[in-house]
């Protein structure tokens, strides 16, 4: 996408806000990113529209393109959207025993997540987890899940053959409340497809179990057919999250944007891999760059507004190099330095300066005479500041006594200023002076 983009935008201009022709060819690529990545029609359609709403008008960062400019904004706003202000990872398992119940289709990953969430459960959060698996359909299914919690040391309800899933499940709700567990998880049996048998038995548990929290299972690598189970489960069930398994193939997670449209509910989780670790809370960032194929140009928009403030730095300079430094540039300076450390610091960080930075430190130097002599600048007028030659006998001492200082004090700051003054010019031709300011902002 971003070598698509920069070809649109090498013709448009860089600079002034973005018109609504930048935001609409930059927007028409990303539609097709958006659908390369699954996501839905409808869905690429409403956000783009709201994207679109949003970035006319925003100024473009100096130093990228209009299309990257877009982009960021398209990012922005796609990992708010993902998640909102919401905590994917922060499960509701307070009041003990919180049951948990996971649903999905045949092979989506339900029992693996089930067993991998366990484990997070009691490692993360030293909570006592039970787990029960409730598929009766495939023989090994409850096998299954024995074997996954003897590997991570998290209970499982006793296999008792020839209980429907509505009876394992009150089964699991007594031993959890008895056993004294913290959280039960109920591992759902899924089919090939959704059908109405399959909805039923979940809705009878659900029932049974009155879930915090209904954990839908789906394979990332699906894409549109992703889109319509999370629909199905959400419309027959409610869920309150999504875990996408997969996520260590190629998918590019378009779904994520899509089951988040559809249900309004947040990805909670994401699966990496087989192995019982490989499970880690949902990250917008990651899935909004993955779908919009683009990390770099983020980071490209972040690092060009960072150097608008070096930019301010540099047009200071270009007075400083003609010879304009008047005591409100001088001011300034002075406020920097006691930000920065004072002048110890400063020095310290310009090149070639260290030895001068312990001089003048030596000479006692410090923050309060920086304050003193803001002091006497405050105490200028308007015209002597950004005209310091004017000042006279009878003006230095009204400064003086406006700042409560001696006149032999002012008379040091006066020199202060024309030494700098003249050191600026003179750095200003070598090139020291840039690196100076540099290493002031
Ligand atoms: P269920 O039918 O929904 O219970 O699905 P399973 O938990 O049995 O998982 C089906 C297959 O997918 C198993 O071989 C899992 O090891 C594998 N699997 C589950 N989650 C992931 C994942 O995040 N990444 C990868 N690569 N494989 C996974
Ligand atoms: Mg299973």
């Amino acid at each position: 996408l971003s070598e698509r983009l920069s070809g649109v935008f090498d013709r448009l201009t860089k600079q002034g806000a973005l018109s609504e022709d930048d935001v609409k060819t930059a927007l028409r690529e990303v539609r097709v990113a958006l659908l390369e990545a699954d996501v839905s029609l409808p869905v690429a359609r409403d956000f783009i529209k709201a994207v679109q709403a949003k970035a006319t008008g925003q100024a473009v960062t100096k130093s990228v393109t209009p299309g990257q400019q877009v982009v960021k904004i398209v990012h922005d706003e796609m990992v708010h959207f993902l998640t909102g202000d919401e905590d994917p990872g922060a499960l509701k398992i307070d009041n003990p025993p919180a049951p948990i119940l996971m649903v999905g289709l045949q092979g989506g990953g339900k029992t693996t997540t089930t067993a991998k969430l366990a484990k997070r459960l009691k490692e993360k959060n030293g909570k006592r987890v039970l787990m029960a698996s409730l598929d009766v359909n495939r023989p090994a299914a409850m096998e299954q899940l024995a074997i996954l919690g003897a590997q991570i040391g998290v209970d499982t309800l006793p296999i008792v053959a020839g209980q429907k899933p509505v009876d394992i499940a009150k089964r699991a709700k007594q031993q959890a409340a008895m056993g004294g567990y913290d959280v039960y998880m109920l591992d759902t049996a899924g089919r090939l497809s959704i059908d109405d048998e399959l909805m039923a038995e979940v809705e009878a548990v659900r029932d049974v179990a009155t879930p915090r929290e209904t954990l839908l299972v789906v394979d990332g690598l699906t894409g549109q057919d992703a889109v319509h189970t999370a629909q199905n489960f959400d419309d027959r069930i409610g869920i309150s999250g999504v875990v996408l398994t997969r996520m260590d193939g190629d998918g590019r997670g378009g779904a994520a944007l899509s089951m988040r449209a559809v249900t309004g509910q947040p990805i909670r989780f994401v699966g990496l891999g087989e192995k019982m670790d490989a499970i880690e809370e949902f990250h917008p960032e990651r899935i909004a760059g993955r779908i919009l194929g683009m990390g770099d140009i983020v980071s490209l928009v972040e690092k060009a507004q960072e150097t608008i403030e070096a930019e301010q730095a540099e047009r200071m300079m270009k007075r400083f190099q003609k010879g304009r430094f008047n005591m409100n540039d001088l001011r300034m300076q002075l406020e920097q330095m006691i930000k920065m450390g004072g002048m110890e610091g400063v020095m310290g960080m310009m090149p070639g300066m260290g030895k001068m930075a312990k001089q003048v430190q030596d000479a006692g130097f410090d923050d309060k005479i920086l304050k003193r002599q803001i002091a006497l600048i405050q105490s200028m007028t308007k015209l002597e500041r950004a005209n310091p030659q004017v000042l006279q006998a009878s003006r230095k001492k009204r400064i003086a006594r406006g700042a409560g200082l001696e006149v032999s004090e002012l008379n040091k700051l006066l020199k202060m200023h024309r030494q700098m003054a003249d050191m600026m010019k003179k750095m200003g031709k070598g090139g020291m002076l840039k690196q100076a300011m540099k290493a002031m902002f």
